[in-house]
């Protein structure tokens, strides 16, 4: 299927109740739906996503990150086969802020997850390239929803140590687990105090063979640097696991710890809270996102923005004159077209 051309005629109604009957290639084409930039795909796709309400939001949402080589392809492919084999179906997609510059992501890359990829109850989408990192986390979250009512259980969500996107993830997920290399002091003195801060659960992988000691040394220091951070939750410390994504080991440990996660944070009303809280503040994210093409496609902007940027490059306008200069005209044409 092409990725910016769904096939006209649509019936919305008839594609929401395909996707729901758990129809993969109807799934399909409403990701691509949701991808497209098309503003008549877009409203499509809003619409569909409000018939798809009641349905979607039901599956445990499970963000992971790590630089590069730590393992997260295979963890997914391993960690996810244990959990389709355990009757669970499951969803990989990715958030790569990368993929917008290197036109194609390597994460979610089914070559990357091979058991998952030929696993029935596993579907694997790589990141959408659309310009922003907020560009591609919405695709991804629309795509999550899609998919949860499509029936996946969960939703892993991939992404990498770039920037502001393992923030990003982490404020679209119930749980985010952060994978480590065993490579203990040195690497905890490079580490982002930021991603120790959004984690609820971290994994230091490769704890196989040579690597295991250093995994378990690695591990107490994690520990006690997460001592001595604030925590992201009054009901629960991140809990530090050493496992191996390429041979399975303790696999099964870090699913008991997801679920004492989600039995806890159920059971506090935290993970409800945390829930609303998200929503509330995906609305005002693309409300601000709204704001700002509608500010840019407006006349009065566009005539007076190239100079006036210009201006405040050179130092000529002070920044703050120059934003209200544009909100000014902004306004007065609204105005003017009321009138
Ligand atoms: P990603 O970039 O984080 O997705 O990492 P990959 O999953 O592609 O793994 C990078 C390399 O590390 C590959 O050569 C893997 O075979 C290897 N690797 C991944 N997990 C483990 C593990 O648990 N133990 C060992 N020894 N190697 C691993």
């Amino acid at each position: 299927m092409k990725a910016t051309n769904p096939k006209p005629p649509m019936d919305l109604k008839e594609l929401a109740t395909l996707i729901i009957e758990g129809n993969r290639s109807a799934l399909a084409r409403a990701i691509t739906l949701v991808e497209s930039k098309n503003p008549h795909h877009r409203k499509q796709a809003e619409e569909l996503l409000s018939l798809l309400m009641g349905n979607s939001g039901k599956a445990l949402r499970i963000g992971i990150t790590g630089v590069p080589g730590v393992g997260k392809s295979t963890t997914i492919d391993s960690f996810g086969s244990n959990l389709t084999a355990a009757g669970y179906k499951i969803a990989v997609l990715a958030v790569d802020p990368s993929s917008t510059r290197k036109g194609g992501s390597i994460l979610g890359d089914k070559t990357r997850m091979s058991q998952l990829a030929h696993d029935k109850n596993a579907y694997i989408r790589p990141s959408p390239s659309s310009g922003t990192l907020g560009g591609v986390a919405a695709k991804t979250r629309e795509t999550m929803l899609l998919c949860e009512a499509a029936g996946f259980d969960i939703i892993l969500v991939e992404t990498v140590g770039i920037g502001q996107s393992e923030i990003t993830v982490a404020q679209m997920v119930d749980l985010f687990l952060v994978l480590m290399l065993p490579g203990a002091g040195d690497e905890l003195q490079g580490i982002k105090k930021g991603v120790l801060e959004v984690a609820d659960l971290i994994a230091i992988n490769k704890a196989d063979g040579e690597g295991d000691v250093r995994a378990r040394k690695a591990a107490s220091e994690y520990r006690a640097a997460l001592n001595i951070l604030a925590p992201r939750s009054k009901n629960w410390s991140p809990p530090v696991l050493t496992i191996s994504g390429l041979n399975n080991l303790r696999l099964n440990e870090l699913w008991s710890e997801i679920l004492r996660f989600q039995e806890t944070m159920k059971a506090t009303g935290e993970w409800d809270q945390r829930r609303s809280e998200q929503q509330v503040a995906w609305m005002w994210s693309l409300l601000q996102d709204n704001l700002i093409s509608t500010f840019k496609e407006n006349q009065n902007v566009r005539d007076l923005l190239p100079n006036l940027e210009e201006s405040v490059r050179h130092g000529h306008v002070p920044a703050s004159a120059a934003a209200s200069q544009l909100t000014d005209v902004f306004f007065r044409q609204i105005a003017n077209t009321a009138i």
